[in-house]
């Protein structure tokens, strides 16, 4: 029974190892998808910083627009002023003429304000693009590591999986049966080393009448506890030492 027992035993082992690089396949991208993710918000972050500008821009054209319109109005009714005769209507041109001056003073200053934003923004999104670029890069490096980490794991298990098959034949049916019903529950680990006198998968001791018949290694034993198939490696006894 022990030897069938170590054949599961080497299943097992091969089961555990490919379930171990399974999670170090999932866990391998956690760079990739951290830089991903900085990569997508700098571009978001991108993309509001040029919709601003582009505001910043068009407003600074309307309002030299307007300026110039106002400007040429300006010199209109300047021109206007020459050429009237009662007081009441130079007064009120004189107002209009005030007034266009102080919105035309206005203007000037928002266009001012503009070409200060325009800059900075300019600025920001320079600065933004070569971060922008480094991250690409750093994140194209990642995903080479990446993929040759990822390329190696598959070969690794690749190699798990052809031992499996081969193992698999030399495994007596109702072990192998009673291994995957339990494999799961027991988070992969169905054959329990026995440490005298306690099972490791649970920590109970084991009754001293099991753990006896457990050491001739001749019958399938399970802990009562945890349903765990229960091996104990072979004896050397002192006689056999001594004879070597
Ligand atoms: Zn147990």
């Amino acid at each position: 029974m022990r030897t069938h027992i170590e054949s599961l035993l080497k299943l097992q082992e091969i089961d555990l190892s490919i379930r171990d690089l399974n999670e170090k396949k999932t866990a391998a991208p956690v760079r990739v998808n951290l830089l991903t993710e900085k990569k997508n918000d700098i571009e978001q972050e991108l993309d509001a910083l040029n919709n601003n500008l582009q505001d910043a821009q068009r407003h600074k054209i309307d309002t030299e627009d307007e300026l110039a319109i106002e400007t040429e109005h300006l010199n209109k009714s300047q021109q206007k002023l020459m050429g009237i005769k009662t007081n009441r209507e130079y007064q009120a041109l004189q107002k209009e003429i005030e007034d266009i001056k102080v919105a035309n003073k206005v203007r000037e200053d928002e266009i001012l304000k503009l070409v200060e934003t325009i800059e900075n923004l300019q600025q920001t999104i320079a600065q933004k693009r070569l971060a922008a670029e480094q991250i690409e890069n750093e994140l194209n490096a990642e995903q080479k590591i990446l993929d040759s980490i990822l390329a190696e794991l598959d070969g690794q298990i690749q190699k798990l999986e052809a031992d499996r098959n081969n193992c698999l034949p030399n495994i007596r049916k109702d072990l192998l049966a009673r291994y995957n019903l339990l494999k799961d529950k027991r988070n992969g680990m169905v054959i329990a080393t026995v440490n005298n006198p306690a099972c490791t998968g649970c920590n109970i001791n084991l009754p001293p009448q099991l753990f006896n018949e457990l050491l001739k290694g001749n019958k399938l034993h399970t802990c009562p506890s945890c349903q765990r198939i229960l091996y104990h490696p072979p004896i050397e006894k002192p006689s056999d030492a001594e004879q070597k």
